[in-house]
């Protein structure tokens, strides 16, 4: 299989498209055509392991990897994640279940592809003849910067090194990065907020004069944030196994088509749910819920994509995205592939932070796509409803799509369809805000919210945030914005 650039003027493996990370143009790969699931597939994939159901997903795509090598791959990594299951599938109430994908080495759904992703790279590396050291940089909201420490650390022949916003991450999310261990790996605090971050990463990817700089220094960079195609495919396992989770319970025939409601930041997550349902998965729809920062519930009623707005810090810190990424592969697509006009929008973005889409793509998008979010009070309203209820506990993240699913219900009493509520954090990675929803209980630290919750709901500790409190913190560097790429040279260097 083949990829392209978004942006038009590139094809290359998927090897390829995984050591770029990113097009030269500043496009993202996507794959030539979509590889079909058929159903006789399926079936043979109802009886498969995660790892094996996983591996078989990647393969439709990286037919340049060895499949036997996929199989391995997956198989140490989820290896890494507490129980039996890496993405359980709970029964919340009649037709509405919760895909649990934090169970993974740093309690977030990034696990799930960021404890593959090194493997694809390293293969990668080999079969495109790479000699140089690599750098994999990344810009994070919280989440993925820890799962890509923990992925690449004391990795062969890379070095890893993370940007976060100051004051943009939960304070468990910076002791978890704070405190990583590895000799190859790097953390530095960016004054500013994620995007600022992100931008700033972005332009590093783009720049000649610093790729010139890194050549002289044996250094190639490569990315690890969502818009790597390594980062998604992965994802697209899990819509792959929930639904036939759903078949082998026999809570729905196979064939039935089901929703999911992702809560969304960079849209990388329910952007391989669309992956999925693209490759024959029966998927009616697509959920798409936002926090207060909500750019895409907007985008997805008006069809205007507009960054000049109020950026909120909120409960939900891995959601506080203004500029998602990863909508740049669905604008692709539903431009019917046009990377001339992707490109154009994508420089207006850039430029006036602004653009629009066509009143057939906006139908087009609504034939599969919705949007909702939830404010802050809403999200704790969810979060202790749902407990009271049922006695489940989730996130404040997965709260925001709940609280989604709830106003898709209230509006379309008689739907029957499946709901699958993707949950991308353990409560526990955002204790303090999860107490309070719980118990109304205000605590001012962690690991006493950790405490706290565990006595209100009997939920097991992750081992991983149990003993982070005693480990020291090794990364204290706050840089401006402007500094980032100085600190880059430094890290190379030292
Ligand atoms: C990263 C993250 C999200 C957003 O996922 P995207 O793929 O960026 O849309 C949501 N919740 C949590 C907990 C996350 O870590």
């Amino acid at each position: 299989m083949k990829f392209i650039s978004t942006r038009g003027g590139e094809t290359v493996t998927g090897a390829q498209a995984i050591v770029k990370g990113l097009s030269a143009n500043g496009g993202l790969f996507v794959p030539e055509t979509f590889p079909q699931v058929s159903a006789e597939e399926m079936g043979e994939m109802l009886y498969m392991s995660y790892p094996e159901r996983a591996a078989k997903v990647l393969y439709k795509f990286l037919d340049d990897y060895d499949e036997k090598g996929l199989l391995s791959a997956c198989e140490a990594a989820y290896a890494k994640f507490e129980g039996s299951d890496p993405a359980p599938l709970v029964k919340i109430k009649e037709g509405v279940y919760v895909l649990e994908l934090f169970h993974g080495p740093t309690c977030a759904f990034k696990d799930m592809a960021l404890t593959v992703l090194p493997y694809l790279l390293r293969k990668g590396c080999d079969l495109c003849g790479v000699k140089e050291q690599i750098l994999v940089l990344v810009a994070t909201s919280g989440d993925t910067g820890k799962a890509a420490l923990e992925g690449f650390k004391d990795a062969d022949g890379v070095k890893i090194m993370v940007f976060y916003p100051d004051d943009g991450v939960s304070s468990m999310q910076k002791l978890q990065m704070c405190t990583q261990e590895g000799g190859n790996v790097n953390v530095v605090a960016v004054k500013g907020n994620f995007d600022d971050c992100q931008t700033a990463v972005k332009n590093i990817f783009n720049s000649n004069e610093y790729a010139k700089i890194l050549k002289d220094k044996n250094t190639l960079l490569s990315s690890a944030n969502s818009i790597n195609f390594g980062r998604l495919a992965p994802q697209i396992a899990y819509y792959f196994s929930a639904y036939l989770d759903l078949v082998s319970s026999e809570q729905i025939e196979q064939g039935q088509e089901i929703d999911f409601c992702v809560p969304t930041g960079n849209f990388g997550n329910i952007l391989a749910a669309y992956y999925a349902k693209r490759m024959g998965l029966p998927v009616r729809r697509l959920h798409c819920a936002s926090n207060m920062n909500n750019v895409l519930t907007d985008f997805l009623a008006n069809g205007k994509y507009d960054v000049h707005r109020e950026f909120y810090k909120t409960m939900s810190p891995s959601m506080d995205i203004l500029v998602s990424s990863n909508l740049e592969r669905l604008l692709f697509e539903i431009s019917g592939r046009n990377s001339d006009i992707t490109a154009e929008r994508m420089a207006k973005l850039k430029e006036e932070g602004v653009y629009e889409i066509t009143a057939e793509e906006r139908a087009a998008i609504s034939e599969v796509f919705d949007g909702g979010f939830a404010d802050e009070d809403a999200v704790v309203e969810t979060v202790y409803d749902l407990f009271c209820d049922t006695g489940y506990t989730m996130d404040t993240h997965t709260g925001c799509a709940m609280k989604v699913v709830n106003d898709w219900a209230h509006k379309n009493k008689k739907d029957t369809t499946p709901m699958v509520v993707v949950s991308t954090a353990s409560p526990y990675k955002f204790p303090q805000d999860v107490l309070y929803a719980v118990t109304g209980n205000d605590v001012r630290d962690s690991f006493k919210g950790i405490k706290r919750l565990h006595a209100a709901t009997a939920m097991a500790v992750p081992k991983s945030l149990a003993t982070l409190r005693d480990k020291p913190v090794r990364f204290k560097t706050s840089v401006a914005k402007e500094k980032m790429f100085e600190e880059v040279v430094k890290f190379i260097n030292g």
